[in-house]
């Protein structure tokens, strides 16, 4: 056995005390085969702008790490069920999807990485390693690495899919310049499996791992203006984020693991009542919604998100609230989805909605507010006027 193999094996022990839950080793070598791919991807538009932008860095460890040799990819598992159902109190709810359930999961992956990387320099001495930690936000395509390094392969719904905890894992890698034994790739098991595909509302999935992001409504529940007609009523209550694919996806049946506090889900901030969600100041929201992942864009487009999913959810007991936010909210696009909101909510002829809503809409004219968020005030006084 060589040198390096056992090192991997010390990392691979030190990596289970710690409890993370998959371990994999691949080489530094580039990912350009991937780079037809991703240029293609952003030339037709399918790329979501989240992405690190500089592709050669995302294909190229070189280019961020001094003289990398390995890359060890590893994986968390999160749970899929909630052990509790929320209260019923009379107020509607909203969800946010699985992968946004417990503490942001990029502080935790952080910090397991780092624990790692002590152990690591403890073995083979201070100064004598050197690692560059990441999540997604980081330049590599951590889907791309974790495949490489064999802790699952890539769904035709673009996820990683592990044999033990499907597709519900974070993944976090470390580029390091320690010569470590590469693992290898699990080749796609998908088959003739469609389900990811069909289940999705949008046809964002391309069919071969890829997908539009720009229809994804994970993607489209974190943009900040109004969200487009055609998606609004597929965001269905969720309000963060779009697990459709993971949960129709085979793989993931059954796989429901609770192996870290930290990111079990508190039902009342994963099921929040919607509500009370546009009367949050920012000190309010993030005391509340602060530690998930799916706050990391701030209050406006879960607000604006719970506007639409009460509208989804067909709350006529809101429409007073929503005429409240439509007239005192400080943001246009929240004045305006709420002033959607009623009109889609108003289920009779209702001179004080419409003339509140008339009113709005003057007062949006005159101070030469944008055409988008005008339209929704005139569609909404259309709808209310068609109730005549
Ligand atoms: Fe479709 Fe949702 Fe999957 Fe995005 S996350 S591809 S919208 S099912
Ligand atoms: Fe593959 Fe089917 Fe899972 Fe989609 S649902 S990732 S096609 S196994």
């Amino acid at each position: 056995m060589s040198a390096s193999v056992t090192l991997k094996q010390q990392i691979i022990t030190e990596s289970q005390k710690l409890g993370i839950d998959k371990i994999g080793f691949t080489t530094a070598d580039d990912f350009e085969e991937l780079r037809s791919s991703l240029e293609a991807q952003k030339a037709a538009g399918h790329t979501s702008g989240f992405e690190h932008p500089n592709i050669d860095e995302r294909l190229n460890p070189t280019l961020i790490f001094d003289h990398p040799q390995s890359i060890i990819a590893i994986a968390l598992a999160y749970p899929s069920r909630m052990k509790q159902q929320p209260k019923r109190t009379g107020l509607k709810r909203g969800q946010f999807a699985r992968a946004s359930w417990g503490d942001d999961y990029h502080h935790i992956l952080r910090e397991k990485m780092a624990l790692l990387i002590d152990r690591v320099k403890d073995i083979v001495g201070e100064g004598n390693a050197r690692f560059e930690p990441m999540v997604d936000t980081g330049q590599l395509i951590d889907v791309a690495v974790a495949h490489r390094a064999g802790l699952g392969f890539i769904g035709k719904n673009g996820l990683l899919i592990t044999e033990e905890f499907g597709s519900f894992v974070y993944l976090g890698e470390m580029i390091t310049d320690l010569k470590l034994e590469p693992d290898t790739p699990i080749p796609c098991q998908c088959g003739e499996c469609t389900r990811c595909l069909d289940a999705c509302p949008v046809q964002a999935l391309l069919g071969d791992g890829r997908m539009n992001a720009q229809r994804c409504l994970s993607y489209q529940t974190q943009t900040k203006g109004l969200m487009a007609d055609e998606f609004r009523p597929k965001i269905r209550n969720v309000i963060y984020g779009c697990d459709i694919c993971q949960v129709a996806c085979p793989f993931n049946r059954g796989k429901d693991f609770h192996l870290h506090q930290r990111m079990e889900p508190d039902v009342e901030k994963v099921r929040p009542e919607l509500l009370p969600m546009l009367k949050l100041s920012n000190k309010q929201f993030n005391d509340r919604f602060g530690q998930m992942a799916g706050a990391w864009r701030g209050k406006k487009p879960l607000q604006r998100n719970a506007i639409i999913a009460l509208v989804n959810l067909g709350d006529v007991s809101a429409v007073d609230d929503l005429l409240h936010v439509m007239s005192q909210d400080p943001r246009p696009m929240i004045r305006a989805t709420a002033a959607y909101a009623v009109g889609r909510l108003s289920r009779s002829y209702e001179t004080t909605s419409r003339a509140k809503v008339a009113e709005q809409y003057q007062k949006e004219l005159v101070s030469g507010q944008e055409e988008a968020f005008l339209k929704e005030y005139r569609r909404a006084l259309e709808t209310i006027d068609a109730l005549k």
